[in-house]
């Protein structure tokens, strides 16, 4: 199986051309991240992920994590030794903030970091990236006795965090969940309840596992306004930060899965476990709902590294795999198969995609950063609303290309390409959880119509929009393959831009109608702003070849793959318009 290596080319190419990483990096309180420090880290931590975690992939599939007797996990062969260097090396906290030890790193940088090391090895990236989840929720919520005697060590890796929702009658409705509080005479509480999935529940990676718990307490409001957040440490901690004793959880099954094996997804039990309550009383899921744009744009960014993963080494095998003679390739000779144009095609594909991902996720993870620093408030309440917006389309659109891309590859490899030993079939099932977890895409979809359109009265979206066209009126200027780019660009906006009045319109009395095209909806957001920023990366590429500067070969090459983005999949969003506005009566008619 060839090596995952660090696509850095790439991603420097977005930093710098898509998002603005030197005008981040010039924001009060992001000074010491300059662009030059950046790249190091990108390329220091590259290194890592692609060496140490990249060939612990396939070994964390067969091993998986395994549970005893006792309630403890062992992780596979060589995942403790992976995350003490993952940990020594400081990569753990480097967009947190510097008071609690992270390097405080705009979120973008920890964003192509996350690509790197879930591409080299998804299960592994889980346990930092539940961790960051946690971590954010103290950061934002937690008293400053909380976040004093747990964020040092989490934002350090000494210690993981994980979210405990799930529970088997409470999945995409978490409003349903029974895990009770009790209040306890010393201020704390006991949690009693069991939840189910648990991602890194039980592991043997760290030295304690902070769980960050949803219970309702005592005459609490039924739904999601009665859920409260706990932290209930899988061992009890001292004011002054040292270990005392077990607390009264346990982990007690772990799944046998699709994918993600090295991964403990467990069923934690809570029995009586000392807990601390979150902020206020049943405003769990309000602090919950904050937390989701970070959450949900990593889970995005998993099919973006996944796709980049599969792509690689598909094109590796299309160059070594010979069969057929390819169009006038000389006569008696087999060929490569990636001399073939359907092989081509699919290659293209993926490269396509992958890219214009990698845009995306980088512009909405810039935006969460724009939204925090910038000293503008207009500026901070536009990027708000432009992450809001994004999520739900990084998250959905992310994750079922991550399951798309990662199939082509497998389909790249013919026959093989379905046997265990090739490593690219492990992609493809790995991928598949991402558009289930963190909200299925179905729930993204509904949150794109139902929550994001309306924001504004409509206004965002349409600012949004108004922002494609501009691109497209720029390329229309250019002349060559840049106005025929921009061509495309200008046709698939006007349907996403027909099927979001539709929307906005039909919205109400009957949710129905427009929850019925919600799934396609959100699909022609991705199609429309995958090519907007192709386009903008074609721009991009041809002002730097103008100027003389780059790696002309590269350059050419990132024309091409918008070219192609936008003559074959932005046509694709026209075809979608009648799935959005079809209404919901056939669906209603449909007996099962
Ligand atoms: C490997 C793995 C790791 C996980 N890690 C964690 C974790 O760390 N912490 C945690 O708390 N949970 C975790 N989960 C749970 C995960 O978040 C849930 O599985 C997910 O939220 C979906 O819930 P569900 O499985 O109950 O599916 P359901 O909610 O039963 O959904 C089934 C189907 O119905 C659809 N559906 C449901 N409700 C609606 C609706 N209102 N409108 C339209 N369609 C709807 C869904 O889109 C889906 O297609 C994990 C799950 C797995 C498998």
């Amino acid at each position: 199986m060839p090596d995952y290596s660090a696509p850095l080319a790439d991603m420097r190419f977005v930093l710098e051309n898509i998002v603005d990483l030197p005008a981040l990096a010039a924001l009060p309180g992001f000074e010491h991240a300059e662009p030059d420090m950046v790249y190091g880290v990108l390329e220091e931590s590259g290194r890592l992920f692609t060496q140490e975690f990249a060939p612990l992939n396939r070994v964390g599939d067969t091993q998986h994590s395994r549970r005893h007797d006792d309630g403890s996990v062992t992780t596979p062969e060589g995942f403790a030794r992976a995350y003490r260097r993952y940990t020594e090396a400081g990569w753990a906290g480097v967009s947190f903030p510097a008071d609690y030890g992270g390097g405080g790193f705009p979120w973008l940088v920890t964003i192509a970091m996350q690509e790197m090391m879930t591409a080299a090895n998804m299960a592994f990236s889980l346990c930092p990236l539940l961790t960051q989840g946690a971590i954010d929720m103290l950061l934002h919520y937690g008293s400053e006795a909380q976040r004093e005697v747990y964020l040092p060590r989490m934002v350090t890796g000494e210690w993981t965090g994980t979210m405990n929702l799930t529970e088997p009658q409470a999945g995409s409705d978490v409003g349903a969940l029974t895990t009770k509080a009790v209040p306890a005479d010393d201020g704390t509480w006991r949690i009693t309840g069991q939840k189910i999935f648990i991602t890194y529940g039980e592991h043997d990676l760290a030295d304690n596992i902070v769980h960050l718990v949803l219970a309702r307490v005592p005459d609490a409001p039924p739904g999601t306004k009665g859920i409260s957040c706990f932290i209930v440490p899988k061992v009890l901690v001292h004011d002054d930060g040292s270990l005392g004793e077990r607390n009264s959880l346990e982990c007690v099954s772990i799944e046998q899965k699709m994918g993600i094996n090295a991964s403990p997804t467990c069923v934690m039990v809570y029995d009586g476990a000392v807990g601390y309550l979150i902020g206020e009383p049943n405003q769990g899921m309000r602090y919950m709902f904050k937390m989701m744009n970070t959450a949900r744009l990593s889970v995005g960014v998993s099919g973006l590294a996944l796709g980049e993963r599969a792509y690689q080494q598909a094109v590796a095998y299309a160059l070594e795999r010979r069969q057929g003679r390819a169009p006038g390739a000389p006569a008696g000779e087999s060929s490569p198969i990636m001399d073939h144009p359907d092989v081509r095609r699919m290659l293209l594909t993926m490269r396509a995609h992958v890219e214009a991902l990698r845009c995306l996720a980088y512009l909405n993870a810039e935006s969460l950063d724009l939204a925090a620093r910038h000293p503008d408030e207009a500026v901070r309440t536009w990027r708000q609303e432009l992450a809001d917006l994004l999520t739900p389309i990084t998250k959905a659109w992310g994750t079922d290309l991550g399951n798309e891309l990662t199939s082509l590859a497998v389909q790249v490899h013919g026959g093989m390409g379905y046997i265990e030993e090739t490593g690219v079939a492990q992609h493809y099932r790995d991928i598949r959880i991402a558009a289930i977890y963190e909200g299925t895409n179905g729930i993204q979809a509904m949150d794109l119509v139902a929550r994001k359109l309306p924001m504004r009265s409509g206004g965002v979206i349409n600012d949004y929009l108004a922002g494609i066209t501009d691109t497209a009126a720029e390329l229309a200027k250019e002349g060559g393959d840049l106005a025929a780019i921009g061509a495309h660009l200008a046709d698939a906006q006007a349907s996403l831009k027909s099927t979001t009045d539709w929307l906005l319109a039909n919205g109400l009395p009957d949710a129905s109608d427009t929850l019925a095209g919600a799934t396609p909806y959100l699909r022609m957001c991705g199609i429309v702003t995958g090519g907007w920023l192709l386009a903008r990366s074609a721009q991009a590429a041809q002002r730097l070849l103008d100027d003389g500067e780059g790696d002309a070969d590269f350059l050419r090459q990132k024309l091409v793959t918008a070219r192609f983005y936008a003559e074959q999949f932005l046509p694709q969003a026209a075809g979608l318009v009648p799935a959005v506005t079809a209404g919901s009566a056939d669906l209603q008619a449909a007996a099962f």
